[in-house]
């Protein structure tokens, strides 16, 4: 652990989605910190197994709640981290009501928390709350292309909502908040399921039969590994930031390139197969990250053919490939 994340020595932070991709990997850090963490999750796309090696160890604990319902932490808090929401197209489309759910009623529930407590909310929005860019790279300037009455407007809405009301907890009431604006972040601990290109790609490369192109896969995405993201994360957590930092890396690929990288990862490479593209799926994508070089002094670091090694080593596993 980094010198710069000794704020959290025996601090006590609560991450909602603790059980998911992200909020294991932050729980996992925060207790490595020194923290004492609480994780909350109802386990709708999460999984125990992410946090079963923390759970007895000491400062560490799982609850089974919904946070959309009240939301009762005993003791003192300080951090409150809200990563708690389906967030691939095949999860909100799955369960959109819940999904609006989490990103509104959730995110009240987890300001009144923080309120309470005196303790400051990281929240996770996403680069979704660009919608369809008509500029690129995206500066948290942008306000955004969003269709709000597509199928994709229960999660964009949903997470445009939840920084309004960050920032209304904020003025109104004085909560320090952080929001993340966080870009497509991959890595171990991604459901094979879970319908984004990576799980899709690495499981239909390491099976030997073509990967899944939706429309003529020109268009482009920006990947994180999950080890940079949360480095992103926790610094934005402790620096003084109050209005939106994107958290990303900002090296761009096509869709078709992304699936050759995945191939080259495997080592296989049975070649693509061409799928209908969703509706309101984003034509680019790509952080611009100058705002958090210059307020956070962090940049992704870890390039995409190393962090795909690592991903292949966890889908490999996963698929007993
Ligand atoms: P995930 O599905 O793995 O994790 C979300 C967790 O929230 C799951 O464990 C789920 O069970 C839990 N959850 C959902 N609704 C809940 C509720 N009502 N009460 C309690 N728990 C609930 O997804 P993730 O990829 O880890 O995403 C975490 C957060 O980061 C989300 O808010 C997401 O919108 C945001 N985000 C992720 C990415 C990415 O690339 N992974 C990109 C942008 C934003």
């Amino acid at each position: 652990m980094a010198d710069d994340h000794t704020p959290f020595e025996g601090r006590c932070a609560v991450v909602l989605g603790g059980a998911g991709f992200l909020g294991s990997h932050l729980c996992d850090r925060l207790v490595a910190a020194g923290a004492r963490v609480t994780a909350i999750d109802n386990l709708l796309t999460g999984d125990a197994d992410n946090v079963a090696h923390l759970v007895g160890r000491d400062g560490f604990r799982l609850v089974d709640s919904d946070v959309t319902n009240y939301l009762h932490v005993p003791g003192p808090v300080d951090f409150v981290l809200h990563f708690a929401s389906p967030a691939s197209p095949v999860d909100y489309l799955r369960w959109p009501i819940q999904t609006l759910k989490v990103g509104s009623l959730g995110t009240h529930k987890a300001l009144g928390l923080a309120r309470a407590k005196g303790a400051r909310l990281l929240l996770a929005s996403t680069s979704e709350v660009y919608g369809d860019p008509t500029v690129n790279p995206q500066p948290e300037s942008y306000w955004g292309n969003v269709n709000p009455i597509g199928p994709r407007g229960v999660y964009d809405e949903a997470k445009r909502f939840s920084e309004a009301m960050a920032l209304a907890y904020h003025r109104e009431h004085g909560v320090e908040v952080r929001i993340a604006r966080i870009f497509n972040t991959y890595g171990p601990r991604m459901r094979l399921e879970d319908g984004r290109a990576i799980p899709a790609f690495f499981q239909a490369a390491l099976r030997d039969t073509p990967l899944p192109i939706h429309g003529d896969g020109s268009q482009t995405r920006s990947l994180c590994y999950v080890d940079d993201e949360v480095e992103g994360l926790l610094r934005l957590l402790v620096s003084d930031a109050t209005g939106p930092v994107n958290i990303g890396n900002p090296q761009e690929v096509t869709v078709l390139e992304l699936a050759q990288a995945v191939q080259d990862a495997v080592g296989r490479h049975p070649g693509v197969v061409f799928h209908p593209r969703p509706v309101d799926d984003p034509t680019v994508r790509r952080p611009d990250t100058t705002l958090a070089e210059s307020l956070l002094g962090w940049k992704a670091e870890i390039p995409l053919a190393e962090g795909l090694a690592r991903t292949g080593a966890w889908f490999r596993a996963r698929l007993g490939a």
